[in-house]
């Protein structure tokens, strides 16, 4: 009893500092940077905000990411970023529930107020044709026991499930189902999200494991693959940027305040690495469509797994690809993460690329810090992405590779199942492979460094080059053992 008045009573001060804050910001609301002008309010607001913080409330995050407050807001995220805090946070009255109603009165959201007519068993979403990680987990316990929670930014579970409820498969690969809508989704949603993610990533278990990071491409060994069979090389990964919601969930202010500040940020690269943004909103449709057909560009938003997700809301709106200019270094911005960093060109030299990779991306990450932004990760989840399959390292490395003696042998999906490697057809994950022409990539992102992750696929590619030499001479080929780390 005693702890619950204490509650309410931090909850009423809270309450009244928010208002304090509202009104010093309504009095300066074109204050993006502070000024001399406004030097009184941003004093109080920054004692406000240490007040705030010890009181650990997590919804005056995005409140003072929506004043511009951009700094502040980024000690909330780095305070909501430890797993303790947020659970702790989850307790204090009913957590982020209560925190949405104090902030957002004025902008309702779904999930947190519009509460439901009906129990949580009325509203279990019907999965029993489904195959995806999402279904393989959520039990009508574990939805009753999430359906009411929300995100600080009101991001609710049914948004989060939607794209999988609506996917029950994919033809050519096992989808997750669901996707995050901000930073804190991972913690809010743990109870289903950890076990998806065990599932996704090899049995990597967040509550108990740390995930390593590791970009020194120089460890790297036999990255050049024989080219006659490998056409390309490309490495990806994503970050997102602290503070503002992902794809799923953002609004087209923050979406366009992702592009401002990635763009802005990019303008910074030198030497090879220098080149130019290009918005999808200014590209004429044969110049994007010849982007996508020459694989530099993410596809048109196409896919149901993205616009069941609300990924495509507003397209194609702040969105577009940077990119050098031999286009070996490309960054997309808000497909399906914030950021997509990629290094790719013709042939096998997946040294090379994975070098430039390394490379471009400490430099990127450098010149988002430069303008006061840093990218979300924990040290148990890695680099925070859209899709739980991201998480980690959010690393695909992959080749175009010609097998077309390989890929008849009934044997090839146990082998590549063995080398944790996936394959996809050449134009993206939702198309068929046209001939004998594969994408294949490392299958974990987590658990396991960058350096790890691309010699997986350069020590698996060869190996599956070896069987297609050996099958052209007539010999037997093997299927490894299952891949251990
Ligand atoms: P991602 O995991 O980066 O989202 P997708 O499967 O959605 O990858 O493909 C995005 C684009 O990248 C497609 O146009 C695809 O052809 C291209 N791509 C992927 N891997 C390679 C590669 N090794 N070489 C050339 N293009 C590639
Ligand atoms: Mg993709």
């Amino acid at each position: 009893m005693k702890k619950i008045v204490k509650i309410k009573k931090t909850l009423e001060w809270a309450q009244s500092t928010l208002r304090e804050i509202r009104r010093h910001h309504a009095s300066h609301r074109s204050a993006r940077q502070p000024k001399a002008s406004t030097g009184s309010a941003i004093q109080y607001l920054g004692t406000a905000t240490r007040r705030l913080a010890s009181t650990r409330l997590p919804f005056i995050h995005p409140y003072l990411l929506n004043c511009g407050y951009k700094r502040m807001a980024n000690n909330f995220a780095r305070m909501l970023s430890s797993k303790r805090n947020v659970r702790i946070l989850s307790l204090i009255g009913a957590g982020s529930l209560t925190a949405g109603f104090l902030l957002n009165r004025e902008h309702v959201t779904a999930g947190a107020q519009a509460r439901r007519v009906y129990p949580a068993s009325a509203e279990y979403p019907d999965l029993r044709k489904h195959n995806n990680c999402m279904a393989s987990h959520l039990t009508p316990a574990i939805y009753a026991k999430l359906v009411d929670k929300t995100t600080p930014n009101g991001y609710s579970l049914d948004q989060a499930i939607q794209t999988g409820v609506d996917n029950p498969g994919h033809p050519f690969i096992k989808t997750v189902g669901m996707v995050a809508g901000d930073e804190e989704s991972y913690e809010v949603f743990a109870d289903l999200l950890d076990p998806v993610i065990k599932e996704r990533h090899n049995g990597y278990d967040p509550q108990i494991m740390t995930h390593p990071t590791d970009l020194d491409s120089s460890k790297l060994t036999s990255g050049n693959f024989d080219e006659r069979y490998v056409l390309s090389s490309r490495v990806r990964t994503g970050r997102s940027i602290r503070g503002l919601s992902l794809p799923p969930a953002c609004t087209r202010a923050e979406r366009r305040e992702v592009e401002r500040v990635v763009v802005d940020a990019l303008a910074g690269l030198k030497g090879d690495l220098a080149g130019t943004y290009y918005s999808l909103t200014h590209m004429t449709d044969q110049e994007q469509q010849q982007l996508i057909d020459d694989h530099f560009l993410f596809d048109k938003p196409v896919s149901p797994l993205l616009t069941c997700s609300g990924m495509a809301r507003d397209w194609p709106d702040a969105r577009g690809i940077w990119h050098n200019n031999t286009k070996t270094f490309l960054i997309w911005i808000n497909e399906e993460d914030h950021t997509r960093v990629i290094s790719m060109e013709k042939g096998g030299n997946m040294k090379r690329v994975f070098d430039r990779f390394c490379t471009g991306l400490k430099e990127v990450e450098r010149l988002i810090q430069e303008k006061g932004w840093e990218f979300m990760w924990n040290e148990r989840l890695g680099y925070i992405l859209t899709c739980p399959s991201n998480l980690g390292t959010g690393l695909r490395a992959g080749v175009h590779v010609n097998l077309p003696k390989l890929s008849k042998d009934p044997r090839f999906a146990k082998i590549l199942d063995n080398l944790r490697l996936q394959k996809r057809g050449t134009g993206g994950v939702d198309t068929a492979a046209v001939g004998s022409t594969f994408d294949i990539s490392n299958l974990d992102r987590l658990g396991q460094s960058e350096v790890q992750l691309v010699q997986t696929v350069v020590d698996g590619v060869n190996y599956l080059i070896d069987c297609e030499k050996k099958l052209e001479k007539g010999q037997d080929i093997k299927i490894p053992p299952p891949f251990k780390k």
